[in-house]
């Protein structure tokens, strides 16, 4: 008998539609585990009574006309995206005990999909973060640990509760939300598959915003084929979000397998590493041997704004989280602070914002703010929309070209807690380097694992492709990762 949690979603669906599981017995396996993975910190607000009953709404339903893409498959939910009455924060204190009276329609698809909530999982406060411990909970923690030390790692972020879960298999899959590369360097980190959508494929509606122009939801799974699964599910047109866009969803697990041989896969110059022998560029040139060896095309292109992809994202993303965090007041949600009797108005915005943001969202809103201040703004916001502007023309040049884009997915390994970013934050914020520039662009983009470096730790690469092109980025993202076979998994070291 096949481990229920270890299970993908294409391979449980199978058993659940013949019958030869339940999705109750799925779900309670899955709780199981989360019970016994606390020293992970992954799910941070447990829905257990609600899973078991819609696990067991999904067993009456198996196997019958009614049964849906994701029948009784049980999931954990970024703690970004509001789900009517249960407890959403972000991972801030500022929202502490928000309950959304609404439910995301990303969440919504899901529930009407027929998949089944677990929980709540851990990310960087407001999605700010690279690390997860920025998140008032305490951070998220890797399931894999090198094999010279017995630190603990980050499991990546901000979406690190996500990529913790589904690699502890605390849960088949996980949604994240990607604005700078919060699902795809989890992933790279946990030997997981991330997938951050087109911008405009995903609805924001119901997703607690950081930088509307950048935010995406996404899945992180364990295969490519069960990203295909969950991005179908969770895509759409809304028209309760203006940038949802009004085109077509295909079925992408159809033209997974199909051969990708003629395709041209571009390197850019620009992303070439330095450093000889590393084994993050070692796995990035391994990959593309694998696609030439698939019948692919591998060919040299050119980013040539890719260097000012970092600093300009570190200055459009602060603005636009300057302006959505203004909403939090202390009167509207979440936590309010007390006042003294000679106090007033004014005493409870900035009593509130001060108690309630930590300091990584304190330092976001000055910088956002401060750009966006007169005197400043021509100098830095409207300066960098150009650059972003130039970076979008980059790959649209590239495109005329080549079908995809090979990258690292992150410049290292999973690095210990408490590591990185103390003195400097520009130290964390490098690690986006190469995930900033497809959510500058817009583009679609997933991360897979491809292998191992010297202390035995996963390490990811990326494939972005042209806007709504995801049928193609995951056919490729498909034949890759059969022909790289990475079969790795963390040992049980958590559970207690
Ligand atoms: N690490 C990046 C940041 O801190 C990206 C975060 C994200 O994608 N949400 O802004």
């Amino acid at each position: 008998m096949v481990s229920l949690p270890q299970l993908t979603i294409s391979k449980a669906r199978k058993l659940l539609s013949k019958k030869e599981i339940s999705s109750t017995e799925l779900t309670k396996s899955f709780i199981e585990k989360i019970e016994k993975s606390t020293l992970l910190n992954a799910f941070i607000e447990k829905t257990f009574d609600l899973a078991l009953n819609q696990a067991s709404k999904a067993d009456e339903v198996l196997g019958s006309s009614e049964q849906k893409p994701l029948c009784g498959i049980p999931l954990g939910i970024k703690d970004i995206f509001c789900c009517k009455n249960i407890k959403t924060q972000a991972a801030s204190r500022i929202l502490d005990n928000f309950i959304p009276q609404y439910e995301s329609t990303v969440t919504e698809s899901l529930w009407n999909n027929q998949a089944v909530m677990l929980g709540k999982l851990n990310m960087d406060e407001f999605a700010m973060g690279s690390s997860n411990e920025t998140s008032v909970y305490g951070p998220a923690v890797n399931p894999w640990k090198r094999s010279d030390t017995d630190d603990l790692l980050t499991p990546g972020g901000s979406s690190g509760g996500s990529s913790s879960a589904v690699s502890a298999d605390l849960c088949i899959a996980a949604t994240g939300t990607d604005t700078g590369g919060s699902i795809r360097q989890p992933a790279a980190f946990t030997g997981t598959v991330g997938l951050k959508p087109t911008y405009g494929r995903c609805s924001r509606w119901g997703i607690i915003a950081f930088a509307s122009s950048f935010d995406q939801a996404g899945p992180i799974t364990k295969t490519v084929r069960d990203s295909a699964i969950m991005l179908e599910s969770m895509s759409g047109f809304d028209k309760k979000d203006s940038t949802s866009a009004r085109v077509e969803v295909p079925n992408y697990e159809a033209s997974l397998e199909e051969s990708i041989k003629g395709t041209k896969i571009g390197l850019a110059r620009e992303y070439e590493l330095n450093k000889e022998g590393n084994s993050t560029k070692t796995t990035w040139e391994k990959a593309a041997k694998h696609l030439e060896n698939l019948g692919a095309e591998v060919v040299e292109i050119s980013l040539p704004h890719t260097e000012y992809a970092l600093p300009t994202y570190y200055v459009l993303a602060p603005a636009e989280a300057s302006s959505n965090l203004a909403r939090y007041d202390g009167i509207r949600y979440g936590r309010r602070s007390i006042l003294e009797p000679n106090e007033g108005i004014l005493d409870l915005y900035e009593k509130t914002r001060s108690q309630g943001f930590g300091n990584e969202v304190k330092r976001r809103i000055l910088i956002g703010t401060y750009v966006l201040s007169s005197g400043y703004y021509d100098a830095y916001y409207n300066k960098a929309q150009k650059i972003r502007n130039l970076i979008k023309t980059d790959f649209d040049l590239a495109f005329q070209k080549v079908d995809a884009i090979l990258t690292p997915t992150a410049p290292s390994s999973a690095f210990p807690l408490g590591s990185k970013g103390t003195e400097d934050p520009v130290e964390m914020y490098l690690n986006d380097i190469f995930t900033v520039p497809a959510n500058l662009a817009g583009l679609p983009a997933i991360s897979l694992p491809a292998g191992l470096d010297d202390t035995r730790l996963p390490l990811g690469v990326q494939l972005i492709a042209n806007r709504w092109e995801e049928r193609k980025l995951l056919n490729i993202a498909f034949n890759l990762e059969k022909s790289l076979q990475f079969n790795e998994k963390p040992n049980s070291w958590w559970e207690n």
